[in-house]
């Protein structure tokens, strides 16, 4: 197995992964630990490798690359092209415009545009670990050129809760408490957010019913959206925004509206737009960036690469391993 801890900066990363072969190599040994190569077509054992480095199936007959079924396959570029991406990708805090990486690994602005939206949907979020404790919910409006457009070209009534031009957004944040690599503990919050249609409670609670463990306590503003939580096994708290109530002892939104500025900076630094088509793509590589903010480089990569070659990696594997780091 390649020991990922030593990737803690692009030098380390390029002169080991100087030739495809072991770029390769690196793939097989983390898909395949023990050496027995699994059929990915038919799940089939100790698939024998071809003189052409491919793999043949005795039970189906197939024959495969150590590429079927990561973000690999297909791929026309050099391994190492998407490797170096990767590791810019996870390590620079907020986020690389395709023009970047275009001029950062020689490849076409449209070739790494591609390569982004592969890398950014690595990172379906998924409900199979819902958060519990204190959950923090809030909604955001993204996008709208109103701001720039001149006063007598503006939608009416576009200011605000308005989703005649901007695209709302709902966020919900867990404040957890890991155990440092120094013994101590340490506040960390997780965050899950998606694009949503409206912020009806028809539309929003479901989802908080999705991923919030019942008997949590949910922090939410006053938005009618939110009533009935209660009644729905949650310790429901109120921060009143509208009387200019920010925080009421551990009754805030304010971590959940650190999340919001952090996506706002990636979106205008370095997107400048997002059509709405793509806004999702982006919002997990936000939750993606803010979910591992306190791992290296390193760890960051390597988790990366685990995900690129399909290994499944949840979110309590990460907070694990900050634990064990
Ligand atoms: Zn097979």
């Amino acid at each position: 197995m390649i020991d990922f801890s030593k990737f803690n900066n692009i030098i380390s990363l390029t002169s080991y992964f100087n030739t495809e072969a072991k770029c390769k190599q690196a793939i097989i040994e983390s898909r395949w630990t023990d050496g027995d190569i699994v059929c990915p077509i038919c799940g089939e054992h100790h698939c024998k490798k071809r003189t052409d480095g491919r793999y043949h199936c005795n039970a189906c007959g197939q024959n495969f690359s150590c590429l079927v079924g990561t973000i690999f396959e297909n791929t026309k570029l050099p391994l190492i092209k998407w490797f170096v991406a990767m590791y810019l990708i996870s390590s620079h805090k907020k986020g690389i415009s395709s023009y970047q990486l275009s001029r950062d690994i020689d490849v076409t602005q449209s070739t790494a545009w591609y390569m982004l939206q592969k890398i950014r949907n690595l990172y379906p979020q998924s409900d199979s670990e819902a958060f519990e404790g204190t959950v923090e919910c809030d909604e955001v409006y993204i996008g709208g050129k109103e701001k720039w457009k001149h006063k007598s070209m503006r939608t009416p009534h576009t200011q605000g809760r308005s989703t005649k031009t901007k695209t709302p957004v709902f966020g919900m944040m867990e404040r957890s408490t890991i155990i440092n690599a120094n013994g101590d503990a340490e506040n960390i919050t997780y965050v899950h957010a998606f694009v949503v249609e409206n912020t009806n409670r028809v539309t929003l609670q479901p989802i908080i019913q999705r991923f919030v463990v019942e008997g949590s306590r949910v922090i939410t503003d006053e938005l009618n959206a939110y009533n009935g939580l209660s009644e729905k096994g949650y310790i429901h708290a109120i921060v009143n925004h509208g009387a200019a109530e920010y925080a009421h002892g551990d009754i805030f939104t304010n971590s959940i509206e650190g999340f919001w500025s952090h996506f706002r900076r990636m979106i205008t630094g370095c997107y400048h737009d997002v059509s709405d088509a793509h806004l999702q793509s982006y919002i997990n590589e936000a939750v993606y960036r803010w979910n591992t903010r306190k791992m290296d480089e390193s760890q960051r990569f390597a988790h990366m690469f685990e995900i690129s070659i399909g290994l499944v990696r949840r979110w309590t594997d990460i907070k694990l391993g900050l634990m064990a780091a």
